[in-house]
């Protein structure tokens, strides 16, 4: 279950004992600057490109691809070594190339309106797993540079926090990824954004709030049992205190849950000490929560009633929807709950 994206060089200079350390540059430029695969590394004599295929075979293998918002929007499924699959989704505009990965197959965290949640937990990702699904990305984006790397794919980061904290340091250092251009999405998993807070790590944190009262929010996101609203809001204090870093809070709009005047002032007493920044999210519909996502209108409402009480706002642009790679949709085809996939870009 290793990638060549979990060596390091000196893993490569230890396996590859006798070659000459230029042959060690010239293999980790082809992984992280040029998106190479170890065939393709055409500087390399062909007896090294043969070993290094044989002996690090790559850990992803893409069983199902699929294409949206005019080809702006991909899909990958990916099976792992030992049968496991993920998900990974490319997304292009004008402005910027974003991958959303995977850090678990699967995941435990439980989120009623979330497809991953209700397909349970299989395994966490190894961060060469993780960095396979960037690199995979780049090659496809290219010409274009991939510029954006978002962890909000299947799983939840901080319950694999090592592999995360290890993903975002490689991608800084190998790829000069910085904080504006990564982004770890948690569903607030409070001690663990603490110990984050404290790695001085360039990256953007985004918290799954969806709801600021516990009552509801116990059902929605039932991580919330154990750190609870309050609790969260220590954590989230700590992280803007420590990183002097704006904090995002995730808002998926449902409708009459979470849409109406009483939330939207919930939220702004919640997230308005912590300055917070506000991401609405139209709830995507997943098999598993027969609830409906606001109308657009609710939305935009939603969002003039967070402006009016002083924070910035943004609604996430919904791609992917029809091939259910939109936010939460994720591992739905993969259950099996869909007819079929589809199979042509619309
Ligand atoms: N475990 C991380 C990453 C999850 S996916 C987390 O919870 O943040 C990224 C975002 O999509 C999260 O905010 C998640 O709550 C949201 N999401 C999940 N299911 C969704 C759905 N059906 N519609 C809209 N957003 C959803």
């Amino acid at each position: 279950m290793t990638s060549p994206y979990d060596l390091s060089r000196e893993d490569f200079a230890t396996h590859l004992d006798g070659v000459p350390n230029y042959r060690i540059n010239q293999i980790l430029e082809g992984l992280w600057q040029q998106d190479r695969r170890f065939s393709e590394m055409t500087s390399l004599p062909l007896a090294l490109r043969t070993q290094l295929e044989e002996e690090f075979p790559l850990a992803l293998t893409m069983t199902s691809e699929v294409a949206t918002d005019a080809g702006e929007t991909m899909k990958w499924l990916f099976t792992l070594a030992d049968g496991a699959t993920i998900e990974t989704v490319l997304m292009a505009y004008q402005d910027r190339v974003t991958v959303c990965v995977s850090t678990q197959a699967g995941c435990a965290m439980n989120c009623s309106f979330c497809a991953t949640g209700q397909a349970g937990f299989t395994r966490h990702l190894t961060a060469g797993e993780v960095l396979e699904q960037v690199a995979y990305a780049a090659r496809t984006a290219a010409p274009r540079r991939l510029s954006n790397v978002v962890f909000m794919g299947m799983g939840e980061p901080l319950a694999n926090y090592d592999v995360t904290t290890t993903v975002v340091k490689r991608l800084h250092a190998e790829r000069g990824m910085s904080a504006r251009h990564l982004t770890v999405s948690t569903v607030g998993i409070a001690p663990a954004i603490e110990r984050l807070a404290g790695e001085g790590l360039p990256l953007t944190l985004a918290v799954s709030l969806h709801v600021a009262n516990d009552a509801q929010r116990d059902k929605l996101v039932p991580i919330n049992r154990r750190y609870n609203l309050d609790r969260l809001a220590v954590a989230c204090h700590e992280w803007v205190g420590t990183t002097n870093r704006r904090l995002s809070f995730e808002w998926a709009l449902i409708a009459g849950l979470n849409d109406t005047p009483e939330a939207a002032q919930e939220l702004l007493d919640y997230a308005r000490p912590l300055q917070a920044h506000i991401n609405l999210i139209p709830l995507n519909p997943t098999p598993g929560y027969p609830v409906i996502g606001s109308s657009m209108s609710k939305v935009r409402n939603f969002a003039d009633m967070i402006e009016a009480g002083g924070l910035t706002v943004t609604t996430r642009a919904t791609r992917g929807r029809s091939i259910a790679a939109a936010c939460g949709q994720l591992a739905e085809v993969t259950r099996g709950k869909r007819a079929r996939l589809p199979v042509s870009s619309q």
